[in-house]
Parts: structure tokens; C-alpha cells; sequence
């Protein structure tokens, strides 16, 4: 059967972490069979702060150039109004319906998933399929994992921690302090030639 990783962000800018998310979940055991979807498309969040949709959407095509199992899907981005992940799924599951979805979601996303609009309409969709963020939290994340899976199926990836945020990115590019480490080559020229997040 054919996987699908779906993989959603406000990708302000697209970083090494995001691509570190994508990898693993194609790469790493889970100890229950591995997520590795066989593609894998990222879609955007419509917020508009920081830097506009279609230079957000822009990155994250170049940063796809790089991994060649990686697809940028704008579906979000032309929706008007609120978007809810739940939406995105169901579109997803109306294109694919043969396809197993997989949500990847960092550890963050993962610990407060129960709050999401609809979580478990979308575990009756999709798999999630997990990164943790923080060195430590595996515990955490198994009990997460153990609560969750009534509902659907969880993979937990067994992968070395990548720290890295937007966020931070933002304030090192603020700070004049370097950043090129954390993004592909092309993202960063972008994000100069653009004068982005200065
Ligand atoms: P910000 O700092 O602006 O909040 P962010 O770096 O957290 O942004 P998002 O675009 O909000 O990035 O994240 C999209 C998805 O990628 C989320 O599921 C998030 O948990 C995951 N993610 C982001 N950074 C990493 C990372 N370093 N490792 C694993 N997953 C990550």
C-alpha cells in the first residue's frame, strides 16, 4: 500500500529540522514497522506574519529540491478563512484513497495534539508519525503514544534529536549572528536576496 507523509508548517522559514522530520520518519525504526512514506508532501499554514505565503512557499520548494522524495503542496495556502489540519487530511484522503496517510508532527505538536480541532476525526484518517524536539522527553512521548493509540496508529521514530526552530533562525538573522548552518544552501541565498526576516 502506498504511505503518504504529510507534513504541515507554518515554515517560516523551512530549516534542517523540518528535512530532519521528513528523513527520519522515512529512515528510522519505530519499533512498530517504520512510517517511510513513500512520499512525502508538505503543505503550508496561511499565516502571513514574518514573511508572505508565496516567499514561504518559495523556500520550501528549493529546500524540496533536496530531498528527492519531497513534494510542496500549496493546498493551505489557497484557502481562505481559518485552516485546520483536519481539513487538509480530509482533502488528502479524498485525493488518496487507497494511500495510509501519515501526519508528521514534531514532539511538540505530538504532546498537544489532544487539542487540536477534530484530533480524532484525523487519527481515524492518518497515522502521526513522531520526532521528538527535546533531548529527554522519550517518556513522555511513550505515554503520549500509549494514551493515543486507541485512537489510531502512532509512530514513535527512534532518531537523535536536531535542535533547531524558525524562531530561532529568525533572531540569529536579526541578531546578525549566522544561521546558514541550519538551512539548504538555496534557502539561505533566498532569504538574503529577498531581505527576509531582518
Ligand atoms: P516556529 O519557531 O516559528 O514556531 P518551528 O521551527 O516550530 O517554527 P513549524 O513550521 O511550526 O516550525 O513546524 C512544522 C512541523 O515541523 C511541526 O510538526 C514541528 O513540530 C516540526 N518541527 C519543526 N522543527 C523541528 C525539528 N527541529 N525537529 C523535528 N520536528 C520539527
Amino acid at each position: 500500500m502506498q504511505r503518504i507523509g504529510l507534513f504541515g508548517g507554518s515554515f517560516n522559514p523551512i530549516h534542517n529540522g523540518h528535512l530532519h522530520l521528513a528523513k527520519a520518519a522515512k529512515e528510522a525504526g519505530t519499533g512498530q514497522g517504520r512510517a517511510d512514506p513513500g512520499k512525502c508532501l508538505a503543505v503550508q499554514t496561511g499565516v502571513r506574519r514574518h514573511a508572505s505565503g508565496a516567499d514561504r512557499l518559495a523556500m520550501c520548494r528549493l529546500a524540496a529540491e533536496t530531498l528527492s522524495f519531497c513534494e510542496v503542496d500549496s493546498c493551505e495556502l489557497e484557502r481562505s478563512g481559518v485552516s485546520y489540519t483536519v481539513d487538509t487530511v480530509r482533502l488528502f484522503r479524498e485525493r488518496y484513497p487507497e494511500a495510509e496517510l501519515v501526519l508528521l508532527v514534531g514532539s511538540d505538536m505530538f504532546l498537544s495534539f489532544t487539542r487540536w480541532h477534530c484530533w480524532q476525526e484525523i487519527l481515524e484518517m492518518a497515522a502521526l508519525g513522531v520526532v521528538s524536539r527535546m533531548t529527554g522527553d522519550l517518556e513522555q512521548l511513550r505515554r503520549q503514544q500509549a494514551f493515543l493509540l486507541q485512537y489510531g496508529k502512532i509512530f514513535l521514530c527512534d532518531v537523535p534529536v536536531y535542535t533547531v526552530s524558525s524562531t530561532k533562525i529568525r533572531e540569529n538573522r536579526k541578531n546578525h549572528t549566522d544561521f546558514s548552518c541550519y538551512l539548504p544552501q538555496k534557502v539561505v541565498q533566498y532569504i538574503v536576496s529577498h531581505n527576509l526576516y531582518d
